[in-house]
């Protein structure tokens, strides 16, 4: 199991507590690991796409499209909106980043080389998330839609709260 932190209060990566796996949590790290998944099922990261994963990699907690649009003209000048966005739908549909429903906000995700759908805890003090990277919740999930004769298209679901490192008692 992987457990991907994105805190911008705790940057500590000493406390990784799963050391022998990989972690992106340097986004540089992160953005070759989502080039290598490219390359390897034929995807075109192309020079904007890569930028605006980026700017997700690198903000250490869920950023919404506005910022990003923000961050591209401070740098460019002129970057128009569609553009942002289909290169969002690009990375979602891909799974190299998730889309934060509740609070309007994209993440980037930490397998890269593997679609997935896993619950978020969003912190409402600092707005870090933490993805649930436990199998069994969506697969529970999944058994009780299709016990209900649903089939299930995608799985939000996001469990708002208070971090570990903004709780106060
Ligand atoms: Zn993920
Ligand atoms: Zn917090």
């Amino acid at each position: 199991m992987i457990q991907y932190e994105v805190n911008r209060l705790n940057h500590d990566t000493a406390r990784n507590p799963h050391p022998s796996h990989p972690h992106h949590h340097d986004a540089k790290g992160f953005v070759r690991a989502v080039e290598h998944a490219s390359e390897e099922r034929g995807l075109r990261l192309t020079p904007l796409r890569k930028e605006v994963l980026e700017l997700i990699a690198t903000a250490h907690k869920p950023v919404k499209a506005y910022d990003l649009l923000d961050q591209l003209r401070e740098k460019h000048g002129n970057a128009a909106p569609p553009t942002v966005y289909r290169a969002l739908d690009f990375l979602l549909e891909n799974g190299f980043i998730h889309k934060l429903e509740s609070i309007n906000a994209f993440v980037s995700c930490h397998h890269p080389a593997e679609a997935h759908q896993v619950p978020f805890l969003i912190c409402d003090t600092c707005a870090s998330a933490q993805e649930v990277c436990d199998e069994r919740v969506a697969e529970l999930i999944e058994a009780q839609a299709r016990a209900f004769g649903f089939r299930p298209q995608a799985q939000t679901l996001e469990v708002h709260g208070t971090c570990r490192h903004c709780r106060k008692d």
